[in-house]
C-alpha cells in the first residue's frame, strides 16, 4: 500500500497556516527577474541559481543541484510571409519549433486537413512544396505527436518547409510552440486563423480554376525564414529535501517525491508551464519542513531542467539512482499541466494486478476526502482518477515507482474538469503569471 508521508492520514494533521500568496509571488519575482527558461539558457541557470539562495534559506531543508547535458536552443530571427497577388507581402503569424532546421524557402503551400490526410500524402503532391497541417482542435496529443514528427514526415516526401495549426482550442492570433525533431527543413507553428485562411485560400483555387478570375486565386505561396542556433550546454535539477524524521533509517530514506520542471520555452514567462508546478513542489516540502510532526520518510522536491525539448533532466535523475536508490523511491507526483483550482491526482500504480491497483487507488481516495475536507470554501479537490501522470517522473513510474500526475480544474471554465483552458496559454507568450491566481496555488499546496 502507498503510505504518503509514511503515516495513516487520520494522523496527518498540519497545524500550519499557508501564507496565501508566497508561491505566487516567488514565481512572480523570478520570473519578472529573469524571464522564459529555456534549458541551457542563462536565464534558466539564473532562475535556478535564484530557487537554490530561495530554499536554502529554511532551516532543516537540504538543497543540492545536479548536472544535465542539454542542447539549448537559442532561437534568431523568423518570419512567414504570403506573397499574396492582391495583397503583396502579408506577414502571418508564426512561431518557429524548438531545434527546428533553419532556413529560408519559398514555396508553394500543399494543406492537409488531419493527420492522416497528411500521412497519406504521396511524394508528387508534397514534393517542393511547404506542407501545412490544419486539424481541427480534438486532444493535444495528437498536435504534440505530429508537432514533433510532422517535419521528418514532411521531409523524408520531398517537402521543403513545415507549417502546423497551433495546438490550442482556442486562439486570438496566437501562436504556440513546441519540440520538432530536427529535419533539414525548417518548421513552425501559424496561428490557428492563418492556417484556416491558407487552407480557404487552397480550396477556392481549385474551385475557381476554369474561372475568369484564377489568376486572383493562385495557390497560396509563402516565404518562411528562421535562423536558429544550438548549443551544447550544462543545466541543472534542483533536489530539496526534507529528511526523513523516522528513527529507523531504512525507513527514513525512503523517499517522496514531489515534482514540476523549472525549464519553459522561450516565450511568455514559463509560469503556467511549469513554474507553477515546479513551485508548488518547492513550497510543499517548505510547509512540511514546518509541522510539528516531521513526515517519517524524506519528502523530495526535483525541479527538473530540459522537460520541453528534451528530458534530460528526467533521464540523469533516474540514470543516477543505483537499484537501491530506485526502490527508496515510494511514490513520485508531477504537477506539469498548470496549478488551478485543484482537482485531485491521476494516479499510475506500480502494479499489474487489479486488487493491489484497487487496494491503492481506494486508500488515495480516502487520503483526497481528508483533503477535501481541509479545502477552504469554495474548493473540492481530492478526486482520484488514472491515467498519464508526468513526463518527467515517467522513467520511474516505467521502472515500477509509483507515480501520480497532478490535476486542477480547466483554467478559463473554473469549475469543470479539463485541460482545454490549459492550453489557452500553453507555450505562447500568454503563459504569464498573470493566467495565475494566488489563491488557487495556495489551495493547491
Ligand atoms: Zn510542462
Amino acid at each position: 500500500m502507498v503510505r504518503l508521508f509514511g503515516m495513516p492520514y487520520r494522523k496527518w494533521s498540519p497545524r500550519v497556516q499557508l501564507q496565501g500568496n508566497l508561491v505566487w509571488d516567488r514565481l512572480a519575482e523570478m520570473t519578472d527577474l529573469y524571464g522564459p527558461r529555456i534549458s541551457g539558457s542563462e536565464a534558466l541557470e539564473k532562475s535556478i541559481d535564484w530557487v537554490v539562495h530561495m530554499a536554502g534559506k529554511v532551516d532543516g531543508l537540504e538543497v543540492r543541484t545536479q548536472e544535465v547535458n542539454v542542447t539549448y536552443f537559442k532561437r534568431g530571427a523568423e518570419s512567414l510571409t504570403l506573397l499574396s497577388e492582391t495583397r503583396g507581402a502579408v506577414p502571418l503569424t508564426m512561431i518557429g519549433l524548438g531545434m527546428a532546421t533553419p532556413g529560408n524557402v519559398t514555396a508553394q503551400v500543399v494543406m492537409a486537413h488531419s493527420f492522416e490526410e497528411f500521412e497519406a500524402m504521396d511524394k508528387e503532391t508534397i514534393k517542393g512544396k511547404i506542407v501545412c497541417i490544419n486539424p481541427p482542435w480534438s486532444d493535444y496529443f495528437g498536435f504534440a505527436r505530429y508537432r514533433l514528427l510532422g517535419a521528418k514526415v514532411a521531409a523524408d516526401k520531398g517537402a521543403v518547409g513545415f507549417l502546423i495549426r497551433s495546438a490550442t482550442p482556442f486562439s486570438l492570433n496566437t501562436v504556440h510552440t513546441g519540440s520538432s525533431v530536427p529535419a533539414g527543413i525548417p518548421a513552425a507553428a501559424i496561428t490557428p486563423e492563418h492556417a484556416d485562411m491558407l487552407d480557404r485560400m487552397s480550396r477556392r483555387t481549385s474551385l475557381n480554376s476554369s474561372s475568369p478570375f484564377a489568376h486572383l486565386f493562385t495557390a497560396p505561396v509563402v516565404r518562411l525564414e528562421m535562423a536558429s542556433e544550438l548549443f551544447p550546454r550544462v543545466s541543472r535539477n534542483v533536489i530539496i529535501d526534507l529528511p526523513g524524521a523516522d528513527p529507523d533509517p531504512k525507513v527514513a530514506q525512503e523517499i517522496v517525491l514531489v515534482s514540476g520542471h523549472i525549464d519553459s520555452w522561450d516565450v511568455g514567462q514559463g509560469a503556467v508551464d511549469d513554474g507553477a508546478g515546479s513551485f508548488v513542489a518547492w513550497d510543499v516540502i517548505r510547509v512540511l519542513s514546518q509541522l510539528e510532526q516531521r513526515p517519517r520518510r524524506t519528502v523530495r522536491a526535483v525541479l527538473y531542467t530540459n522537460e520541453e525539448n528534451g528530458l534530460a533532466g528526467a533521464y540523469a535523475y533516474r540514470q543516477a539512482l543505483d537499484d537501491k536508490a530506485l526502490q527508496n523511491h515510494i511514490f513520485a507526483i508531477e504537477s506539469d499541466t498548470g496549478v488551478f483550482k485543484p482537482w485531485g491526482l491521476s494516479f499510475q500504480s506500480a502494479s499489474t494486478d487489479q486488487r493491489t491497483i484497487a487496494k491503492q487507488t481506494a486508500y488515495l481516495t480516502r487520503m483526497g476526502e481528508h483533503v477535501k475536507r481541509r479545502m477552504p470554501d469554495g474548493y473540492h479537490g481530492g478526486h482520484v482518477t488514472t491515467g498519464f501522470t508526468g513526463a518527467d517522473i515517467e522513467p520511474l513510474c516505467q521502472d515500477g515507482v509509483p507515480c501520480a500526475g497532478w490535476l486542477s480544474l480547466d483554467a478559463i471554465k473554473k469549475d469543470e474538469f479539463g485541460l482545454n483552458g490549459y492550453f489557452y496559454y500553453h507555450h505562447t507568450h500568454a503563459d504569464t503569471v498573470s493566467a495565475l491566481n494566488a489563491t488557487d496555488i495556495a489551495a493547491s499546496i
